[in-house]
């Protein structure tokens, strides 16, 4: 090409080009880019490219294989996707096995109901048959949730999760009870546990939620049958009753005593010629809750140690009812449901003012009734059945449902003479967690690990006390230590996310009962414990129990219902207390909390690439009643230590109220639909955009300011690939020491964001990754650098040192952006990181977080800062002109400023830069004292065709009479680069 011909204008200005796409259209190219990594099978490079890393391991905890994916079961996946994929970016090897707990209860009930609808019964079929449709649900349920997680970009073992009903996991969960049973924690008795009258089973402290309910409230007279003057002389020969309130009047009839504090002072007062004992700081709110004298007189106050052992009558029953000192009786005081016990505890508790200081105890229905009634030697009496009806001992209400008998004993007690008072009480009752129905506190023999001993007896002795032999035998040395006391020692070596965790897990230690680990329910691993058909005796040999594991690894559980007894034996096994070869199998089934909380073991310590202790757990706070707990037991049964070394925890989604999300409410926001609109992407930027520590918000709105924020961090990106179009970074690359200087600041605020982020990943805190990459991608590129190196980037020549400048801190922007923004935007980034022209891995997920640089020159913060402060000030100017209609663009403009001192000497060292940094077409400095002053006139000279800045000296090129000086430069050197 001859000098002589000028080149089109237009073709000569840079303007963006790249492939990278302003319309991210997710919801269509996230479904691509997955088929792509599985073709390269992405999670297996990622494992080769880490080989023997250091490991992190977080352990999932998994979620129940029995409906689709909620939005909280998504951010609970999502959140673990940030800390897997940014450990893995930090250079660990982090491998992800995703779970699925399988068995249980609720899979039970929904194939119960689905009999129903077709007019059959559980006990139509084989427990076999129905264990292989509980088994095909869970399947069929874990395939879509497995579909569906892929679906969110989440990375790990999608073809070989963990399973609670593989062979397996089934026989680790056996081999586990067998190392409880080892220590001595495995016994079977008779104690209050919640029970589930709708689904006849026992529950889990963790399977219990508390909720509102009204119950009848009941002050009820149980006249005393000692003789009143061992109180008090005061009391002889008077007719002298003990005063007793409770919310549960079904329990009335299982009254076996009543207990009262030993160290609280009681008072008998008079009510016309009867008196009764109440403690005495109630005297007056008894009085007036039951309409009697409001100023009671009082005619004895003892110590309630004075009452141990005294007797009243039943308040109808021909029965003792024994009078009994507790240290937990209180006078009331408002209790944390969570931490409750049983449902005594709470009706005891629950508002300040009820109550008498007079207990009542019924062993068979409450904890703190059970202990205190096995001190005393009263019998643990329950009569009530499975489907919660009085059995026919229950004088005048066999065969009544407790619920709807209780309004049937408040009258009965009515008519007796025995009831004070009665109303309607609301307060918070524990109910079952699957079918939402209130539970009962009911003794019946069930399997507990004992939380505060080693029970030398399988069975709780009985007032025989024989030797259980088949037991003792076997208890392992290690025994004498407590699960309560090693547990509450290890969570103290524990890191908690939040800090309060540790509170709550102390708190839950220290007021959890045993651990009810029984289930009389079919869909489980089946208790591997047999029972000799001649003496009874139960067997629970670890020997034994790993015989049985190692059926169940060959056979599956199933195998407890296909094989006799003596098939799953060792052969030719006798009992030791009668030499009997007979023998029958226990029917429950575990906890599958005991399963679950099993899964450190089958799956770290089983596993090839893992190991034990887990790194990190994440879940719900729900999960210390369950999981972190259940978890914790095993780990200490089998290591003497917690199976992880941080726990985070994180909160609930909530509507934009702040309400549960329901689909019948239409307040839900479902991840499929949110999918299928505007892409995974924006379910997993919501989950980094708030504190996953606090309950976390969703709405359509929201998800719209989510929306808009992905589009700001997309269209910085596309700024950064745009002009990095034909820029080879080998070849054009400018040092650091001859960059321009506002590109060194850039570099500055780079590396100060990059230190941000590695921190914040580093801490879990995606929150702050979010805010700070949404920052700088937002007001320090899109509002700052980007807007002032436009002119350089798009007029200069193709190859001018100045533009590669630019360029050379673009691609340091655009790589270092994409990787920190990789564990979040897992599509986004690699799509990014493909449109880059200098990336090494097929993948962004290959690759690592950026270092912060060393070269970080801090000083240029406090010029640059000032210079934006001056710039903040000329835009706001300039924009006034606009609306004054004085100028159009800002390169019509022309801006003087007057300064004096720093100021003055700070716009002078950036003499040349500041028309780029106010975006005009020129900047006239002038000296004078005050208050610094801007003002924004017309620009001198004409607008340049190519550049649209103003110039005196647009004209003077013969070739280029159109175009200004700088124009002239860049277009000589165009041609010059082109000759070349
Ligand atoms: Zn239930
Ligand atoms: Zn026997
Ligand atoms: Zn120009």
């Amino acid at each position: 090409m001859s000098t002589e011909t000028p080149l089109d204008l237009k073709k000569t200005v840079n303007l963006p080009k790249t492939d990278f796409a302003q319309k991210a259209n997710l919801a269509q190219s996230e479904p691509v880019r997955l088929e792509k990594w599985a073709k390269l099978d992405l999670y297996r490079l990622i494992r080769h490219a880490r080989e023997g890393r250091e490991k992190f391991i977080l352990h999932d905890g998994p979620p129940y294989a029995n409906a689709d994916i909620h939005l909280g079961t998504a951010m609970n996946k999502i959140l673990k996707d940030f800390i897997v994929k940014s450990r893995t970016m930090m250079g660990y090897d982090a491998p992800y096995v995703p779970g699925y707990d399988c068995h249980g209860l609720p899979i039970e009930q929904l194939l119960e109901r689905a009999l129903e609808k077709k007019g059959k019964k559980k006990s139509d079929l084989s427990t076999e048959s129905f264990r292989r449709a509980c088994r095909e649900h869970a399947e069929n349920a874990l395939k879509r949730q497995t579909r569906d997680f892929k679906r969110l970009g989440i990375l790990g073992e999608w073809d070989d999760p963990y399973l609670t009903m593989s062979n397996h996991y089934e026989a680790e969960t056996a081999r586990m009870f067998a190392r409880f049973v080892e220590r001595g924690w495995v016994y079977k008795g008779a104690r209050p546990v919640y029970w589930c009258i709708k689904d006849q089973t026992a529950l889990a402290e963790a399977e219990v939620e508390y909720h509102q309910h009204t119950s009848p409230s009941v002050y009820v007279k149980f006249p005393l049958q000692s003789d009143p003057s061992l109180v008090d002389p005061a009391l002889a020969g008077r007719k002298v009753f003990v005063l007793i309130w409770t919310t549960t009047p079904w329990t009335l009839p299982a009254n076996l005593g009543i207990a009262v504090h030993p160290d609280f002072e009681y008072a008998a007062f008079e009510h016309g010629d009867e008196a009764y004992i109440v403690a005495s700081e109630l005297v007056e709110a008894v009085a007036a809750k039951c309409g009697l004298d409001p100023e009671p007189n009082v005619v004895a106050r003892f110590q309630g140690s004075k009452l141990d052992r005294l007797e009243c009558r039943h308040a109808w029953l021909d029965r003792t009812s024994l009078l009994m000192v507790g240290d937990h009786v209180t006078l009331g005081g408002e209790a944390d449901a969570e931490t409750e016990l049983d449902v005594s505890e709470s009706q005891k508790k629950s508002d300040g003012k009820a109550g008498t200081g007079a207990v009542h105890t019924a062993p068979g229905h409450g904890h703190d009734d059970f202990v205190i009634g096995k001190r005393y030697g009263l019998e643990i009496y329950c009569p009530v059945d499975n489907v919660g009806r009085f059995t026919p001992d229950v004088a005048h209400f066999a065969g009544q449902r407790v619920f709807e008998a209780n309004d049937a004993i408040v009258e009965f007690m009515r008519e007796k003479g025995v009831l004070l008072f009665s109303e309607k009480y609301d307060h918070r009752y524990p109910h079952c967690w699957r079918c939402k129905n209130p539970v009962i506190f009911r003794a019946t023999p069930q399997w507990f690990i004992a939380m505060d001993q080693a029970h030398r007896d399988l069975v709780e002795k009985d007032e025989d006390g024989r030797d259980r032999s088949n037991y003792t035998d076997n208890l392992a040395e290690s025994s004498v230590a407590s699960l309560r006391g090693e547990s509450l020692e290890a969570i103290e070596r524990v890191t908690w996310i939040p800090g309060w965790g540790v509170d709550r897990m102390r708190n839950m230690l220290k007021a959890r009962p045993d651990w009810c680990v029984s289930r009389q329910r079919v869909w489980g691993v089946n208790i591997p414990v047999f029972y000799c058909a001649r003496c009874n005796e139960p067997v629970a040999d670890p020997a034994v129990i790993n015989h049985v594991a190692d059926v169940f690894e060959k056979e599956s559980g199933d195998a407890w219902y296909t094989r006799e007894a003596k098939d799953l034996l060792p052969p030719g096994y006798t009992c030791k207390a009668c030499g009997g070869v007979e023998w029958t199998k226990e029917s429950d089934i575990l906890d599958v909390w005991f399963e679950s909380g099993t899964s450190s073991i089958a799956v770290l310590e089983n596993r090839d690439g893992l190991r034990w202790p887990a790194d990190v757990y994440l879940e719900g706070g729900d999960q210390y009643r369950g999981w972190f707990n259940s978890s914790l037991m095993v780990g200490i049964a089998a290591h003497d230590r917690a199976p992880y070394k941080t726990v985070i925890t994180h909160g609930w989604t909530l509507d934009a109220q702040g309400r549960a999300m329901h689909k019948s409410a239409g307040n839900a926001v479902e991840p499929e639909k949110v999918i299928k609109q505007s892409g995974a992407e924006t379910i997993r930027l919501w989950c980094a955009s708030s504190n996953y520590m606090d309950d976390m918000r969703g709405s359509d709105e929201i998800l719209q300011r989510v929306t808009d924020a992905y589009r700001k961090l997309r269209n910085t990106a596309r700024f950064a690939l745009g002009n990095l179009h034909g820029f080879d970074p080998e070849r054009d690359s400018v040092p650091f020491d001859q960059m321009e200087e506002i590109d060194r600041w850039a570099l500055a605020e780079l590396d100060r964001v990059t230190r941000r982020v590695l921190a914040a990943y580093e801490a879990y805190e995606f929150h702050n990754v979010y805010q700070a990459l949404y920052h700088f991608a937002t007001v320090t590129l899109s509002a700052r650098y980007f807007d002032i190196i436009k002119d350089r980037l798009y007029t200069f020549a193709l190859r001018n040192k100045a533009r590669r400048s630019a360029q050379t801190v673009l691609l340091r922007i655009g790589d270092a952006l994409a990787r920190m923004l990789a564990p979040i935007l897992v599509f986004t980034a690699d799509e990014i990181w493909e449109n880059l022209p200098n990336r090494a891995e097929p993948s962004i997920h290959l690759a690592e977080l950026p270092p912060a640089s060393e070269q970080t020159d801090e000083s240029l913060f406090a010029e640059w800062d000032g210079l934006f402060a001056i710039r903040d000030n000329v835009l706001r100017a300039l924009e006034e002109a606009r609306v004054a209609k004085q100028i159009g663009s800002s390169l019509d403009a022309k801006v003087t400023i007057e300064a004096s001192g720093g100021a003055l000497e700070l716009l002078r060292r950036h003499q040349s830069d500041l028309r780029y940094l106010f975006i005009v077409s020129q900047v006239e400095l002038r000296e004078a004292a005050g208050e610094m002053k801007i003002a924004v006139s017309r620009a001198d000279g004409q607008k340049c065709e190519r550049c649209w800045n103003y110039s005196t000296r647009v004209g003077e090129s013969e070739v280029y009479p159109t175009v200004c000086e700088r124009c002239v430069a860049a277009l000589n050197e165009i041609e010059q680069g082109q000759i070349r």
